[in-house]
């Protein structure tokens, strides 16, 4: 690991080779969280007609203040066939269709209710309380771009202008791939030396919630056979993220056996902490990440390039990692090698988030990791970043 590469240079490496995984239609009902890989233009005006936003009584804004014959009713879905002449008034319902000729709707608690008639004391504006046609969305006008998340509003808006299916990609498949002799599952008991294995569920929860199928097995031993037996069957998958045994010492068979199977190297080493050991490569298509074993490493370099590759995958227009400004609660040391990925509490004040770096930043503490909200870049360099001054953060929800 002579040389170790910069962080933004690596990203660049991975994302040069996420290409976007082939086209599906996908139904909306299905598409929370994908990725729109097409314009979607709306066929229809929203709202289609001309709409009540309130329980009142439509009428002309030049019969006002007056008292004016009630000649019908409106309720949504039941629109009045009959336009509204001079001194007429006909009673709508929110979202029912304002009848022609009338231009106003005065709402129920602004008029006075007579037999078969309505006063109403106060004039009106035109166009009050009416919702115009196509005043949310016109019709042929883009309501969601390609690269575009789905989020729940996205998906609400392409709903209410009729449309049913989107394209995306299809979701990339990601097998997990945990090595080490020591690790046993949760809810199994511990033998000497052992551990619990804690990386693979974090890891599918991360990349699951970027868009991926996740396929996950038993931890692995540290023998070359168990090594090649695993890797073979997540070779076939779109990416596949190992965990541990990427670093220099004797147990430490992925990058070898890798090798063995044929995945060619992009790299291996990052100017990071934590998380140097980490290995980049492909193997035909296939996307191949190299995470070290200790839990705040693995997490630190999944959401710096797995992530970030798993995004680009569907199609995502901007898949790097979302950092934001804040502001340093207190001063941190720079390293001149590497970048420091420093956890925080995120404290909201009038002037934006305040980084409060939590005490134990070991790379093993995933405990202490679990209090944070934030990994803080700090650049490498020779001096102190001061408290006060402005720092990048990655959210860690
Ligand atoms: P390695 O990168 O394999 O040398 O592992 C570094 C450290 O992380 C060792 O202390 C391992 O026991 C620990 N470790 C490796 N994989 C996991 C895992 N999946 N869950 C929890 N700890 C792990
Ligand atoms: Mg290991």
């Amino acid at each position: 690991m002579a040389v170790l590469l910069p962080v933004a240079e690596a990203l660049v490496r991975v994302l040069e080779r996420a290409e976007p995984l082939s086209r599906e239609f996908v139904g909306i009902d299905r598409a929370a969280g994908r990725i729109l890989v097409e314009d979607v233009l709306s066929p229809v005006d929203l709202p289609p007609f001309p709409s009540s936003s309130m329980d009142g009584y439509a009428v002309r804004a030049a019969d006002l203040p007056g008292i004016l014959n009630v000649v019908g009713s409106v309720a949504a879905g039941r629109p009045e066939s009959r336009s509204l002449a001079a001194g007429e008034a006909i009673e709508i319902s929110t979202g029912g269709v304002v009848p022609d000729g009338a231009d106003t709707v005065v709402p129920v608690e602004h008029v006075c209710v007579l037999a078969e008639q309505v006063e109403i004391l106060a004039p009106a504006g035109l166009g009050d309380n009416i919702r115009g046609l196509g005043g949310d969305i016109a019709a042929g006008s883009t309501v969601a771009r390609a690269g575009e998340l789905l989020t729940p509003a996205r998906l609400a808006a392409l709903a209410a202008c009729g449309t049913a299916n989107v394209t995306a990609c299809r979701a990339p498949r990601v097998a997990i791939v945990v090595t080490g002799t020591e690790l046993r599952a949760p809810g199994q008991s511990l033998g000497p030396g052992e551990i619990y294995e804690s990386n693979g569920v974090m890891l599918a929860a991360v990349l699951e919630r970027a868009g991926a199928i996740v396929e996950r097995a038993q931890a692995t031993e540290d023998t070359e056979e168990a090594h090649a037996r695993a890797l073979e069957s997540a070779l076939t998958a779109d990416v596949v993220v190992t965990s541990g045994g990427v670093s220099v010492g004797p147990h430490d068979l992925v990058r070898k056996v890798q090798a063995r199977l044929g995945v060619e190297e992009v790299f291996w080493g990052v100017a990071m902490r934590p998380g140097k050991p980490l290995a980049f490569g492909v193997y035909g298509k296939t996307l191949v990440f190299g995470l070290p074993g200790n839990p705040v490493s693995s997490l630190v370099g999944c959401l710096l390039f797995v992530r970030p590759a798993i995004l680009a995958l569907q199609g995502h227009l901007s898949p790097e990692p979302a950092f934001r400004p804040g502001v340093l609660s207190a001063a941190v040391r720079q390293r001149p090698e590497r970048d420091d990925f420093v956890r925080a509490t995120v404290v909201w004040t009038d002037d934006g988030a305040s980084l409060v770096p939590i005490l134990g930043q070991e790379s093993h503490m995933i405990g202490h990791t679990s209090a944070a909200d934030a990994i803080v870049h700090v650049p490498r360099g020779e001096g102190m970043l001061e408290g006060g001054s402005t720092a990048r953060f990655l959210r860690l929800d």
